[in-house]
This record gives structure tokens, sequence and C-alpha cells, in this order.
């Protein structure tokens, strides 16, 4: 699932394309990804163009100029594929030959602008979703969201205020998206691993240090994460069709029965924590 730096790789690489340009014509083949009515959704995007791209936690908001906010929410499998000349054969390497063509048999959303160029939607499993709602409503929509690692509000007196007597594990946490934004199962596993905290302690068990490991490592990670333009684990891919290089420096996630690069003892383990897969390494991690 794409977290929090794959949804901004995306939203900084289609920054620099379709801003200003009047969209000509949208397609929708898939009605149900579609929040709200359709009919509205395509009569007011056409003709519109985006002044601004902004994103809270995974979710990407497209300002336009007619005072509404395309919502984009990836979920699971979704792809937001940006080509220059349509018909043409995108970079994509993660996909064998048939899928990167595009648009391609999970396109399900088709984007079109004046200068031919196009956005497509894609999404294999269809748990993504566009809505177009009034800018009046956006607040609605953001109060959802807690603190989100890259914004202002992630201070540690902040976070404290998050973990402040939550009996629950500290992997939960990090993957409720309204008390932190943006951080999914991959990133979740990566920041306990680097703050040398197991993922399924009980967060009043931390110590003011773990904390503040976990704190500082969160914060680390994203931006890392994002440098590296985020983590191909099996269907991100950016807005050019390319995969995340971050998946090199993957410490835990995927890694279950190898050896701990930090350690070079213990072995990674899985196990399922917060109902999902979980990667640790009991040496390095308490
Ligand atoms: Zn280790």
């Amino acid at each position: 699932m794409p977290e929090l730096p794959e949804v901004e790789t995306i939203r900084r690489d289609l920054q620099e394309c379709i801003l200003g340009v009047d969209i000509a014509k949208v397609v929708v083949r898939l009605p149900r990804l579609v929040r709200g009515n359709k009919n509205n959704f395509i009569k007011n995007l056409q003709h519109s163009n985006i002044v601004k791209i902004d994103r809270i936690g995974k979710l990407l908001m497209f300002f336009l100029d007619n005072e509404k906010v395309l919502l984009v929410h990836l979920k699971m499998t979704g792809q937001l594929i940006y080509q220059k000349n349509k018909n043409t054969i995108a970079g994509g390497h993660s996909y064998g030959s048939d899928t990167n063509i595009y648009p391609n048999k999970y396109t399900y959303i088709i984007i079109t602008f004046i200068d031919d160029s196009e956005l497509y939607f894609n999404d294999m499993r269809t748990f993504g979703y566009m809505e177009l709602i009034d800018k009046n409503n956006l607040e609605k929509v953001t109060s959802r969201y807690g603190i989100e690692p890259l914004r202002d509000n992630f201070t540690l007196d902040n976070f404290k205020k998050v973990l402040h007597n939550r009996k629950t594990t500290i992997k939960a946490v990090l993957l409720n998206q309204q008390l932190i934004a943006g951080i999914g199962n991959i990133y979740a596993d990566e920041i306990c691993f680097a703050a040398g905290v197991l993922p399924d302690r009980s967060v009043t068990t931390l110590t003011k240090d773990e904390i503040n490991l976990l704190f500082q490592e969160s914060k680390k990670i994203l931006k890392k994460a994002i440098k590296y333009r985020g983590t191909t684990f099996s269907d991100y891919v950016d807005s050019k069709g390319r995969s995340g290089a971050f998946s090199k420096h993957l410490q835990v996630f995927g890694r279950q029965g190898l050896s701990c690069y930090k350690c070079k003892k213990g072995k990674i383990q899985k196990t399922k924590v917060a109902g999902r897969g979980t990667h640790f390494c009991n040496i390095c991690q308490k």
C-alpha cells in the first residue's frame, strides 16, 4: 500500500506537470471508484484546471480553479500514472509487458488534458477512490487526520500527547491515521526497528528515551524514504510508472528469515501485530 513517502513522491512529480493545464475530458470506466455523483464529478472536472496539489497522510488533494477539490486515495493498489503523450509506453519496471502500456485493463479513470497528456487512475484491487468535494468541506475531511511526521504539528509534545494513556501497542498507534497520519505497515515496522522497540510493546511501558527515539525515527525514516522516491513492495509505482528505490534500504520489512543487518546475529522474525504482518529483530528490539 502506498504510504506517505510514495504519495508525496507522486504529489511532487505531478505538481511539475499538470498545474494550470485545462482538463479536456474525463472518462470513468468503473463508476464505483468515484464517490458521490458520477455525472457531477465529470462535469465539474472537465474544463477546470488544477492550481495546487496538497496531501494529508495518504490522501491527495487536487485544488481546482472552480473552488472544488479532487480527493484521491490509492488505498491498497491504486496508481496515478501521468503520460505526456498518450499511446506511448511509460518507463515502468515492476510490471509485465502487458500492463506497463497505459491505459491498461486496470485503468478505471482517465483524465485527458488539453495538451493531450493523460492521467490514469489504475487500481487492480479497486479499493481506491476519487471524490470531488467543495473547498468549504475540506476541513471536515482533513480534521479526521492526526499529526503528520512532515508537518509542523509533529512535535515531541504532540507525539507524547498522542501516546498518553493509550492502552494498545505502539504499532497500532503508528498505524492509526486519526492519531498519526501517513504511516502504514512498511514504515511502522521500519520505525520500530530503528528505535529499538518491539512493535507489540504496550505504549504504557515505553520509556522517555524510547518515545523520543520513535519520534525522531518517524521523521527520519519518512524523509529518507521520500529521498529514495518511496518503496515498491508489490504494486506501487510513481507517476511515471517507476519503482521506488527505498526497497533496498528496508531493514526488516519483507526480510523475515534473513539475517539482521544491524546485529548480524538475529534473524528477522515475522508475526502479527495490530492485525498486520509485522517484522522485527528480537535482539535489536526490546
Ligand atoms: Zn538485530
